[in-house]
């Protein structure tokens, strides 16, 4: 082979490569975290592939992190719309909880999001 093949083929090589990052990073939920949002703020942030029960802070609001999927669990709200709204598992979806202003939203930590520019910070 010639000293361009090499070239080409490791060209190849890294472009497959980044091809598999995209598609594996896409569907892989571990990727993902949960955002936990009150007023305008970002208060805390957790990984969707660990099961956890958290309690927001300041407010009368608490979300389960189970099976890759979080909902809210329990909520001093009066309309407790956000308990109704159930679970969310993928990027971009979110629970809202007007009367608390509590966002609970779900987010990829790959940087390919920012790439593809699909999410609306
Ligand atoms: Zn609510």
């Amino acid at each position: 082979m010639k000293k361009g093949d090499y070239i080409v083929m490791a060209f190849s090589i890294l472009l497959v490569g980044v091809l598999c990052f995209f598609l594996y990073g896409q569907k892989k939920n571990e990727a993902l975290y949960v955002e936990i949002i009150v007023g305008n703020e970002v208060v805390d942030s957790l990984p969707l592939n660990q099961d956890t029960v958290y309690s927001v802070n300041g407010v009368d609001l608490t979300v389960k992190i189970e099976d890759k999927q979080v909902c809210v669990m329990d909520t001093g709200c009066p309309d407790g719309l956000c308990k109704a709204a159930g679970r969310i598992s993928q990027a971009g979806r979110s629970i809202i909880c007007l009367p608390q202003k509590v966002i609970v939203r779900i987010n990829g930590t790959f940087p390919v999001d920012a790439v593809a520019g699909g999410m609306c910070p």
